[in-house]
């Protein structure tokens, strides 16, 4: 007989997440089949990682005991029809929408002065824009279910900490809050609620330039008061408890999982006075 895993948290309910082909977003959509959802998980179409997510989300619910079904939605967050054949795909699981987390992100590098037009649109229209485009969606099948629902959306440290030379993850990232808070006030009335997690430094591909190299790691790792890059597990925990009932109560917030980054590491000691 198949046995619930003691954590069951999201048993019978759908989840659709953006960006789970690698690092975070791979790691949110394994939480939640680990405790029993059924995840539509999307990337990309020329994302190599889809497969394999799909094959351990399977993996992970045999290993619960969960009789949940996953399903791979390739597309690009930032085109509207994609975004509604995502979340079509995703009522399809159980015949609705419980959860959406909004992960899919980018980010582009250059100075201010110089910025690229076509590189700051790509980041705006897949980080913040892809973000609204499926709130939107998610938020209209909610209403149309009529028993509320919940959005998680991935924001950064950067969301209140600038970004030097990455202005438009930077602007991304603060209109997230603001998206957060936004829709969260809007739709409480409806038993919608909104949240946001704020990562700090986490070991997944999109930091693949210095997590491999012990030097610039030991650098990074200099910055963090806890003194160490964080992992997708770490993130993922955070997203699982603000979807689920035991944060029934937290709305419109953004939680920070940063290693203490938000807490200006250079006034550990005194140089002020
Ligand atoms: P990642 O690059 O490892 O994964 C991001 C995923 O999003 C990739 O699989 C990528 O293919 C996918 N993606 C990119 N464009 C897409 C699009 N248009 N449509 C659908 N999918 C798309 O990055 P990550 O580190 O796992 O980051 C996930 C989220 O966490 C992002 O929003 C990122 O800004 C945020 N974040 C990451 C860190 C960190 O240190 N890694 C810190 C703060 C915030």
């Amino acid at each position: 007989m198949d046995m619930p895993s003691a954590s069951c948290r999201f048993a019978g309910r759908s989840v659709l997440v953006t960006g789970a082909a690698n690092g975070i977003g791979r790691a949110v959509a394994l939480r939640f089949a680990e405790e029993g959802a059924s995840v539509c998980a999307n990337d990309l179409e020329s994302s190599a990682g889809l497969a394999a997510t799909l094959e351990r989300l399977a993996e992970a619910s045999a290993r619960s005991g969960f009789r949940a079904r996953h399903v791979a939605a390739p597309g690009d967050v930032s085109q509207a029809a994609a975004v509604e054949t995502m979340v079509d795909t995703a009522c399809a699981l159980t015949g609705g929408l419980d959860i959406l987390v909004n992960n899919a992100g980018i980010q582009r590098q250059g100075a201010s002065h110089e910025v690229d037009a076509a590189a700051h649109d790509a980041v705006l229209n897949v980080t913040l824009n892809g973000a609204v485009l499926a709130a939107k969606a998610a938020l209209r099948r909610f209403l149309a279910q009529g028993r509320g629902g919940t959005i998680v959306n991935v924001s950064s440290v950067h969301e209140i900490i600038p970004k030097p030379g990455f202005l438009s993850y930077s602007l991304a990232k603060g209109a997230i809050g603001n998206l957060t808070r936004t829709l969260a006030l809007e739709y409480a009335d409806r038993g919608i609620r909104v949240n946001a997690v704020g990562p700090g430094a986490i070991d997944t591909p999109m930091n693949a330039a210095w997590t491999g190299d012990a030097a610039q790691r030991r650098a990074v790792e200099s910055h963090i008061p806890l003194g160490r890059v964080g992992t997708p597990q770490e993130i993922a925990a955070l997203v699982a408890f603000l979807a689920s009932d035991e944060a029934a109560y937290i709305t419109g917030q953004t939680i920070f999982a940063c290693g203490g980054l938000t807490l200006f590491n250079e006034f550990r000691q005194n140089w002020s006075s």
